[in-house]
């Protein structure tokens, strides 16, 4: 399976921690190569190094890209992103978690900007090149928070809800073409996510899980893999990823 993943040109946003730096580990052991992108850039120069050390036959290009910056995504896209075979929508984050009266504009703001309107960014700068080579990829990750909403998440399950529109509308959009186009939702996973989602408080953070065993980022990362690896003309359209106490 691996073996179709080879030499393939695959740009995973949000690469410089959790689900998207595991997804780098996962590729470049499946012998892609790789276009990372996230805003922190020395993050992406460190796993660069420990991949290039562990995977000298890969390349590996790094980008420190805020997916909200509209201009950015497209000139970075013109200059480098020509070939992508495989696009990881996976960059997004949760500020705080509020009852809807108290979310702030700029908490609404940094979730609908980053999770929807930089998903579409990127998706939009790749796929015009996915297009004129009648192949490619578009893999991105939603949440179970964008199936089924919670209280407290409003804003965060709205963004996610939105990816899951957005995905359908394009599996749609790309019937006619060999375009592939997948959602992967992933429960609870242990990333940097998980304490930011309460503002630093670990022990809060901690107590969601009340008994369970999260998820961690390979777990996310494998099940990507998998959809990505499937032959040209198998679509993985969705699928959901829970850990195995979470309903
Ligand atoms: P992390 O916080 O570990 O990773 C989030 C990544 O997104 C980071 O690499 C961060 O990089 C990047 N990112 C955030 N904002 C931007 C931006 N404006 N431009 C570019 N990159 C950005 O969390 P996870 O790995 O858990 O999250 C990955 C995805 O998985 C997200 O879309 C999240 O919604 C989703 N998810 C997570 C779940 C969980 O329980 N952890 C559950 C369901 C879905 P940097 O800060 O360097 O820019």
């Amino acid at each position: 399976m691996s073996s179709r993943l080879r030499g393939k040109s695959v740009l995973i946003t949000g690469a410089s921690s959790g689900i998207g730096e595991a997804c780098a580990r996962h590729f470049a052991q499946a012998g892609s190569n790789l276009l990372l992108a996230a805003r922190r850039k020395e993050r992406l120069e460190s796993l660069k190094q420990d991949l290039e050390s562990r995977h000298p036959d890969i390349q590996i290009s790094t980008f420190g890209l805020d997916v909200r910056n509209r201009k950015l995504v497209f000139s970075t896209a013109k200059e480098h992103f020509n070939e992508v075979d495989v696009l990881v929508n996976n960059a997004g984050l949760v500020i705080g978690l509020d009852k809807l009266e108290d979310i702030t504009e700029e908490a609404m703001d940094t979730m609908i900007d980053t999770n929807v309107k930089g998903l579409v960014h990127v998706t939009q700068s790749v796929l015009p090149g996915m297009r004129a080579r009648n192949k490619g990829h578009v893999i991105n990750i939603g949440s179970v928070a964008g199936h089924q909403a919670y209280g407290n998440g409003s804003v965060y399950c709205a963004s996610k809800a939105a990816v899951a529109s957005i995905t359908k509308a394009l599996l749609y959009e790309t019937v006619d073409t060999a375009i592939r186009v997948s959602e992967i939702n992933p429960g609870m996973v242990e990333t940097e996510f998980s304490v930011v989602r309460f503002r630093g408080d670990k022990d809060k953070a901690d107590s969601v899980y009340n008994g369970l065993q999260p998820l961690d980022g390979n777990d996310i990362a494998e099940t990507v893999i998998f959809v990505a690896g499937r032959p040209e003309h198998v679509n993985i359209a969705e699928m959901l990823v829970f850990p195995t106490n979470q309903a």
